[in-house]
């Protein structure tokens, strides 16, 4: 053995990063013979480490280490995959620096579990040939098809300035395609994706989401490209399938990929065009291990690749909608809704005027009916009659926020969290009524007596879909309803079998959460009625605004879709105690525009995003003192050494809105700069300094958990 080693010319050491917040890679040895192949950046290998076996993926390739060769352990094994192309590793490069997160935290988690089982890495290309012979599978149906002929004439001037000469080159475009909702973007850039697949090997990526959105998508996008492979990528998607579907985008084969966020970092080593639809949504933003925006970093993988992205929303967020109108991303508008369908009529029912609520005196008023106004009664009643479907949206799931005591006062506090337990009435979870805590899942069944006082009377405060459910089905006994929210959808084998249920028309009132709202093509909705959009209209989130009125536009947009044109389009009902408030008015109007430009102006006063930019340090204790007490540490330690300066604040440190979480405490600090650079100079010293006294992220001396987040959705 020994004398063998001497014999061989040069050694090969490959530089390998792990899914550990180390931000080094390691060296290993690589033996071609043994391993059957020269090592490649990009390609994913077995290698011990520690006492353990890990996964990792090869970033470097010589002859030399800074070690000792001799020491060096050997790489184990290489999975039975092409290595990941360079533009991947280019975009992976950039998100791990950006979002101060290691390299191996944020290629590993990427890649799909199927191909992380080293155990199976000697079967999968015996399964791969099996698969390839099984041509044919049952396929999903196309539907949906709209040719270019048959477009608008607002279609198909988007499309014109889509397929101008510079689509022809290679080079870089984000384009705003802004229209209402029901006004035609997909078919728009479906058309437009067509005309760039006309190249055999082109692959295009379109991003969602929602996973609820999908399956309708899959069928149009089938109708559209009945000949091309499509993966499918979302965290729904089965492990196996997810991981084929990966593997056929990344050997070019599958040549459309649709995905949720996590598709953003799939390989494509033929992508051609990138198409980001609802680009405001928050759900892009992922939450947990490396906190990336999907759109952002598709934004920056269309830069690098010099390829055209295009922004999709009927609510633009306001860092999109601002590039727009100052002339850096092309703008593209569609202002005429589609099939010639009307807007919605917008009511906003003021709930302190007393004149909206039913008396005690009203015949026939249930004690549920205070859940629901007289004036909205009255509206479903008259819809109903016009035999048109009603959505009522609450945005909470559950039967009953929280479950209290009359005689003590006793409410029903999680014991981990400072968050309540939400009552869930029997069926919907479980075959009993419980109490669950949406914030870390504990659940508890509901006590018969006071758990203080031993009182029997125990009452629920405030409504959830449940509740509502229950009320709408006595203020409407002839009627067949429907609750849409994750618990009924879990029930039901997902959300798709209810949508089914609601379009086939054989419901009649369908009570739900914001999820009902998304994307759906409701053709029979004549009304839409929202009753706690308040809770979110006065939040310590800034952003908290534009989500709302994100949201209700796309509400609005449920109703009288497929109207002919000159008929009803529909009506949408707010009950709110505030109808002066600038979010409603502005939807009074269907004002998209002209909130954008308010909210512009109230966030460039205030100096928030986008006119500057956020960083958040999370910290996490066993209790918020010690929390409170590490980050106003740091902070003190960044002022000494000259960090914090005119063009760079850091707040104080507070709790998070939900300070405690399945017993941890939680405190974060907000880091704010106009100028990126600064900022990010200011994350990586900050990111230097904290690893210096952790192991990973758990500070060794006070064993606080903490994490940097850049760009946070949520303050
Ligand atoms: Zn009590
Ligand atoms: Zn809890």
């Amino acid at each position: 053995m020994q004398a063998q080693k001497q014999l061989s010319p040069k050694p090969i050491v490959v530089q390998v990063v792990l899914d550990k917040p180390l931000s080094q890679g390691f060296d290993y040895l690589w033996d071609a013979e043994k391993l059957g192949a020269l090592p490649e950046i990009g390609h994913l290998v077995e290698v011990p480490f520690g006492r353990a076996i890990s996964i990792g993926l090869v970033i470097k390739v010589s002859a030399h280490s800074d070690y000792e060769i001799d020491k060096l352990k050997q790489v184990r094994q290489l999975a039975p995959l092409p290595a990941l192309d360079p533009a991947l590793l280019r975009l992976m490069n950039f998100a791990s620096q950006y979002y101060i997160h290691s390299l191996g935290e944020t290629i590993l988690p990427s890649i799909p579990q199927m191909w992380k089982k080293t155990g199976e890495w000697e079967k999968i290309p015996n399964k791969l040939a099996v698969l390839e012979n099984k041509k044919n599978k049952p396929q999903i149906v196309g539907d949906g098809f709209i040719s270019e002929d048959q477009l608008n004439p607002d279609q198909k001037n988007a499309l014109k300035v889509l397929i101008n000469e510079a689509a022809n080159k290679k080079c870089f475009r984000v384009i705003l395609l802004q229209g209402q909702t029901g006004s035609g973007k997909t078919a728009v850039f479906l058309n437009w994706l067509s005309s760039i697949l006309v190249d055999p090997c082109a692959q295009i990526l379109l991003l969602v989401p929602e996973i609820n959105l999908t399956p309708q998508l899959e069928r149009r996008i089938k109708a559209y490209f009945p000949d091309k492979v499509m993966a499918v990528l979302h965290s729904g998607v089965s492990e196996k399938k997810r991981g084929i579907a990966w593997y056929e985008a990344m050997t070019g084969k599958a040549q459309i990929i649709l995905g949720t966020r996590l598709a953003a970092l799939t390989p494509m080593p033929n992508l051609r065009a990138v198409v980001v639809d609802e680009e405001h949504d928050s759900s892009y933003k992922q939450q947990e291990g490396t906190r990336y925006s999907a759109r952002d970093l598709a934004i920056w993988r269309a830069h690098d690749q010099s390829i055209p992205i295009l922004l999709s929303s009927a609510t633009p967020s306001l860092e999109t909608w601002l590039a727009a109108k100052s002339g850096r991303y092309e703008y593209v508008r569609l202002d005429q809704r589609a099939q010639g369908a009307r807007l919605p009529r917008v009511h906003l029912i003021n709930t302190r005027d007393p004149q909206n609520q039913f008396s005690p005196g009203d015949v026939g008023a249930s004690k549920q009916k205070s859940l629901v106004s007289k004036t909205l009664a009255h509206a479903i009643s008259k819809n109903l009659a016009a035999k048109k479907q009603c959505l009522i949206l609450i945005n909470r799931r559950g039967y009953a926020p929280v479950l209290s005591c009359s005689a003590c006062n006793w409410l029903s506090k999680c014991t981990h969290c400072s968050a309540y337990m939400v009552l869930h009435k029997a069926g919907a979870l479980g075959k009993r009524s419980i109490l669950s805590c949406h914030h870390c899942g504990l659940v508890k069944p509901i006590p018969n007596f006071c758990p203080e006082c031993g009182n029997a009377d125990l009452k629920t405060l405030g409504h959830g879909t449940q509740k509502l459910e229950d009320a709408i089905e006595e203020m409407w006994p002839e009627a067949r309803v429907l609750r849409v929210d994750t618990d009924s959808s879990k029930k039901n084998k997902g959300a798709e079998a209810l949508f089914q249920k609601i379009h086939d028309g054989n419901v009649d009132i369908v009570v739900g959460t914001q999820m009902i709202a998304k994307g759906h093509d409701y053709q029979n909705i004549g009304l839409v009625a929202v009753l706690d959009a308040d809770g979110r209209l006065y939040s310590a989130d800034f952003r908290a605004a534009e989500r709302l009125f994100a949201q209700l536009i796309q509400v609005a947009g449920r109703a009288g879709r497929a109207e002919v044109s000159g008929q009803n389009g529909g009506d949408i009902y707010i009950e709110t105690q505030y109808p002066e408030a600038a979010v409603y008015q502005y939807l009074l109007r269907h004002d998209v525009d002209g909130f954008l430009a308010y909210t512009a102006n109230e966030r460039e006063e205030a100096k928030l995003p986008p006119f500057s930019y956020q960083a958040l340090v999370h910290a996490e204790a066993k209790n918020l003192d010690k929390a409170i007490q590490f980050l106003t540490e740091l902070k003190s330690s960044l002022k000494i050494k000259g960090v914090i300066t005119k063009q760079l604040k850091v707040y104080d440190p507070v709790p998070k809105t939900v300070m405690r979480v399945a017993g941890s405490e939680r405190a974060q600090l907000v880091i704010e700069s106009d100028n990126r650079k600064l900022l990010q100079e200011a994350l990586e010293a900050i990111d230097q300094q904290l690893r210096q006294d952790s192991q990973g992220r758990i500070s060794k001396a006070s064993r606080i958990r903490w994490l940097i987040e850049r760009d946070p959705i949520a303050i």
